[in-house]
């Protein structure tokens, strides 16, 4: 066991976890958009940080990223951390200004206006923060869309930035986005998820008439784990 503290309380814990796992086991507010406990931490949006401290000298990390050491002490909300945190979300809020999450998350923060102003950003709902990609990479299992281009041109797409032929429209890319920068919407029978470019047929529950899945979707789960053709004929909810 590790023994370290944080905001000066003293915590024991396993050996490779993170300061973010520990603080949000014992109900220490972190904030963060891009991590998710299913989902192998990436440290893309920078407001978990916390400022470590050992042997006289300190500096700021991504919690999610940095595992618990020996003695360490952690402060969650030091000066550093705010005034930091503080730039992330201007920066933040300049890419995002018209985004509710963003606005909310800077305006709890004290920020209101970013200092920093680019034509190029405003409207954009995305934060780059690659949940989108790495859920359908890690936990979908099909990698249908990745990060593309550098520097503020840098953005989750489909390859080519034509329709993502290898999408089945299960939606978690759309689920886990923090910030809603995925639009999707089931119209009748059709499944749409605008930004890959692709349309799904949705399939009727031989019971109660509701669409329920993406045809696509349930024969690669049918397909993968070996189930009778008739397994997804009825959903969920009449079963
Ligand atoms: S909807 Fe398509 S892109 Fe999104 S997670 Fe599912 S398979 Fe991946």
């Amino acid at each position: 066991m590790i023994t370290f503290k944080i905001d000066g309380r003293e915590f024991k814990a396993e050996k490779g976890q993170t300061i973010l796992q520990v603080a949000r086991e014992n109900g220490i507010d972190i904030p963060t958009l891009c991590h998710h406990e299913a989902i192998e931490p990436y440290g893309a949006c920078r407001l978990c940080i916390v400022e470590i401290s050992r042997g006289g000298r300190s500096r700021i990390v991504t919690s999610c990223l940095y595992p618990v050491e020996e003695g360490l002490e952690v402060k969650t909300g030091s000066p550093r951390v705010i005034s930091n945190r503080k730039m992330i979300l201007e920066l933040l809020l300049a890419r995002c200004s018209k985004n509710s999450v963003i606005r909310e998350l800077a305006s709890h923060m004290g920020v209101e206006q970013p200092s920093f102003k680019s034509e190029y950003l405003e409207d954009n709902d995305c934060i780059v923060c690659g949940l989108c990609v790495r859920a359908c990479e890690q936990v979908v299992g099909v990698s249908a869309i990745s990060l593309v281009n550098r520097g503020i041109t840098k953005e989750p797409a489909s390859p080519f930035l034509e329709s993502a032929l290898a999408c089945i429209g299960c939606g978690s890319c759309y689920y886990i986005c923090p910030t809603g920068a995925i639009k999707m919407e089931d119209r009748g029978d059709i499944r749409i998820i605008h930004n890959w470019k692709v349309e799904f047929k949705l399939k009727k529950c031989r019971v109660c008439g509701d669409y329920w899945a993406p045809e696509k979707q349930l024969e690669y789960i049918r397909t993968k784990w070996g189930l009778p053709e008739d397994f997804f004929d009825i959903c969920p909810t009449c079963k």
